[in-house]
């Protein structure tokens, strides 16, 4: 469902480019030229998930519609064409998210970024670690303007007890004296467990000596914030940190994934199931690692064309994902595919795998009006205590001799069928 926004701008150019950032973001956009225009729109039962307001209105030139806005608890964006000291100051007085200076097209980019962070930073954690009552309240407050999940814990032990159950935990921020374990140790301990593309640190402290910024950095903090700090600096900081750990964690996940069927790629599937698999041995656990080819899979693609190939290795990703969707799935290359699966016992597993591919062979796929069948032949390891590599080179043997037996058909390794 998209959000709503409501645009408070006098100037049609400006309304109009603000509208269209906020729609390439999936934002309804609802436009309020003055305060007047502001007033009667808000005395409807409009529901706004957030709002950009221009500080001078023809009706209000100094910034009236600001606290009129915030009084509806709209998390607002002010936008400005005055710099002046007192200007600012004013607007940060007022709980707003954040103000940009209407100097150049930098702040309409600026804006997008504010308007994309606060769709999506509830499912971003941050826990703020204060001993301070007072301290810990100014962070959260300032975080849920930013609509950040938060937690709170009023020291460093408290704060690895949260982190522990907390999963959707990005950024601690803490302080740096707190009693039970301070801000210094409880980086140093984080960092035992968390690197830092998982999470990160970033350090606040009153004390006006300098060496605090680096003990927090050299104990694995990536940043640190001086007390008093204002907004500004604030969410900057912790903008940057955000963005930093998505960037890392989007150019993970596309050297992860196979860009076609999106499924995890080869590299993937070595790096999970070697975890995987001594977890499964070491608690009796039933598994099975399965390959799977396509057969005859050059001639779709002779007949029916690469596209139309390529379209197939999409369809058995679904198939994959619908009857072995417990298991680490991933394609290995071509049409090479592999899943590790645990599961009840080896007749369980058998028969999730020859329902997958049953259900394969009767299936059609349709594409440009043609109509496609296809097949694929599968070896299959089950509870084998070898290594990984020595896993696959058995599954791989035993699909072999599926294809060789006349394809469509499951081959377990080790028998002599
Ligand atoms: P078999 O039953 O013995 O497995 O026969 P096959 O034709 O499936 O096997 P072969 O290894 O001879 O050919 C595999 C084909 O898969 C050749 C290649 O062009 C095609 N292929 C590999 N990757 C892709 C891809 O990403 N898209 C498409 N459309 N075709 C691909
Ligand atoms: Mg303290
Ligand atoms: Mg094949
Ligand atoms: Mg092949």
């Amino acid at each position: 469902m998209s959000k709503k926004l409501l645009v408070v701008e006098d100037s049609k150019p400006i309304a109009r480019v603000i509208e269209q950032i906020a729609r390439a973001l999936n934002y309804e956009v609802t436009i309020a030229t003055s305060l007047k225009e502001v007033e009667t729109i808000l005395q409807g039962n409009t529901e706004f998930f957030a709002a950009t307001i221009d500080y001078a209105l023809p009706d209000a030139m100094d910034g009236e519609a600001i606290p009129c806005v915030l009084s509806h608890k709209i998390p607002s964006v002010v936008l400005t064409g005055k710099m002046d000291e007192q200007t600012r100051q004013k607007i940060l007085d007022q709980p707003v998210i954040d103000y940009i200076p209407k100097e150049n097209s930098q702040a309409f980019l600026y804006l997008k970024r504010i308007l994309h962070w606060q769709l999506i930073n509830s499912s971003n954690g941050v826990l703020v670690v204060d001993d301070s009552l007072s301290a810990r309240n100014h962070v959260v407050e300032l975080l849920k303007r930013r609509n950040f999940n938060v937690y709170v814990a009023e020291n460093g032990q408290e704060a690895l007890d949260i982190l522990e159950k907390q999963k959707d935990i990005k950024l601690v921020i803490t302080d740096l004296e707190m009693p039970v374990m301070d801000g210094i140790t409880l980086s140093n301990e984080i960092r035992k467990k968390y690197t830092r593309d998982q999470l990160s640190i970033v350090g606040i402290s009153g004390a006006s000596n300098g060496m605090h910024s680096a003990r927090f950095i050299k104990n694995g903090a990536d940043d640190f914030l001086r007390k008093p700090f204002c907004p500004e600096e604030f969410y900057c900081r912790i903008t940057q940190n955000i963005e930093n750990l998505s960037n890392i964690e989007q150019i993970q996940k596309a050297a992860n994934t196979d860009y076609l069927t999106e499924l995890p790629n080869r590299r993937a599937f070595f790096t999970n199931a070697e975890q995987r698999i001594p977890k499964y041995i070491e608690n009796n656990v039933p598994y099975c690692l399965g390959m799977l080819d396509i057969d005859y899979f050059k001639k779709v693609n002779d007949t029916f064309g690469h596209e139309v190939g390529d379209h197939v290795l999409k369809v058995l990703a679904l198939y994959m994902r619908k009857h072995l969707g417990s298991g680490l799935l991933a394609r290995m290359g071509g049409e090479e595919f592999c899943v590790l699966m645990p599961g009840v016992d080896e007749d369980q597993l058998y028969n999730k795998l020859d329902d997958f591919r049953r259900d394969i062979s009767v299936s059609q796929v349709n594409h440009d009006g043609q109509h496609i069948t296809f097949t694929v032949s599968i070896g299959v390891v089950f509870n084998s205590k070898e290594s990984l590599a020595k896993q696959m080179g058995e599954a791989d043997t035993a699909l072999y001799a599926a294809k060789e037996n006349g394809r469509n058909q499951i081959s377990i390794s080790g028998s002599d069928e």
